[in-house]
């Protein structure tokens, strides 16, 4: 329930080829720490990135926990996908919001983001694909400070099960 389908350095790494592995047509992506940093820059890659998976036709959708509007719709501008703010993940609401909108089953979305409590839960819950990316930036906020305290053991056991694999 806790442990990621796959995990990677950056959304940069996900390419076309680890999407037809996992049957993904679709990808939801978080915001904070997973597509900005903490001073809400998108850096270098990502619009390129973004831009080369829709030309293979991947759908996008943004859903992030924060309840501040603007920044997630600046980024949502920037990249040319529809957001879902506030969305409360774990909780499926938000999720399902998002599969309504890319229009696709949930064994074909990739859920991706930085954390492992909201963003890979929730996927795991929705039986939707979680990817977990490393954060951007060291710098969090509060509430997600606190989390990677308990992200950390189960990001090390995780990778101890990979390497046994
Ligand atoms: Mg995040």
């Amino acid at each position: 329930m806790v442990y990621p389908k796959e995990y990677v350095n950056s959304v940069t790494e996900i390419d076309i080829k680890l999407l037809t592995k996992n049957n993904i047509k679709g990808l939801i992506l978080d915001v904070d720490n997973t597509l900005i940093d903490y001073n809400q820059n998108i850096p270098e890659g990502i619009e390129e990135w973004v831009q080369i998976l829709k030309k293979q036709n991947i759908k996008f959708c943004i859903l992030s926990n924060s309840n501040n509007e603007e920044k997630i719709k600046k980024v949502s501008k920037k990249l040319e996908m529809p957001y879902l703010f506030f969305a409360k993940k774990p909780f499926k609401t938000g999720f399902i919001k998002a599969k309504k909108i890319l229009d696709l089953k949930e064994e074909n979305i990739g859920m991706v983001g930085d954390q492992v409590f909201t963003d890979v839960v929730g996927a795991n819950r929705m039986k939707m694909v979680s990817i977990l990316v490393k954060p951007i930036d060291k710098k969090d906020h509060l509430p997600t400070k606190i989390q990677r305290i308990f992200e950390k053991p189960v990001i090390y056991q995780y990778l101890k099960i990979k390497e046994r694999k």
